[in-house]
């Protein structure tokens, strides 16, 4: 397994419509594994394909003491209730605002092997899935925050960011 490099807001593969996945094989299963491995390295729990510069419609999480799982293709089906939550991302690390998202959802996705599945999900787990699943339509979530917020958000994210590329540069 590989670690990926995590592509960071608001680099274009961030903000573009992610591609269906066709192709099921090893690279599919390769690329998975390495961004659950990233994922878990990075503290996350949770990482969309174009987190790591891949525009496909895959994802992987994992709940705090749960099992780690893939979607591929997911399509939210229903989606009910509305609850705010606090969310970050890895693709703007060290940002948190509180964002509105459904309580239950009904996924509907293929596994690795593209055999599809459903999923229902509540509360924390429905809100992973939803913030993924907006990674696939380049949308992140300070999108979903009113617009004054998300003035606010995105101008902490550019001095955070700042900073970010200067520690980089001094490690080289
Ligand atoms: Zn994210």
């Amino acid at each position: 397994m590989a670690k990926l490099k995590i592509h960071y807001y608001p680099e274009k593969v961030l903000t573009q419509k992610a591609q269906p996945v066709t192709d099921f094989g090893p690279a599919l299963e390769k690329l998975a594994e390495d961004m659950l491995e990233t994922m878990d390295d990075s503290e996350g729990v949770g990482l969309a394909a174009p987190q790591v510069g891949v525009s496909k419609r895959l994802l992987v999480l994992c709940e705090p003491e749960g099992e780690p799982m893939c979607l591929v293709n997911p399509e939210i089906e229903e989606s009910e209730g509305r609850e705010y939550g606090e969310e970050g991302c890895l693709s703007l690390p060290q940002i948190y605002a509180r964002v509105a998202r459904a309580t239950r959802i009904k996924v509907r996705a293929q596994d690795l092997f593209g055999e599809p599945f459903e999923l229902e999900a509540h509360d924390f787990l429905a809100r992973i899935i939803q913030h993924e699943c907006d990674h696939l339509e380049g949308i992140v979530f300070p999108d979903r925050l009113d617009v004054f917020t998300k003035e606010e958000v995105l101008e902490q994210w550019e001095t955070v960011r700042k900073g970010l590329t200067r520690s980089a540069r001094q490690r080289v």
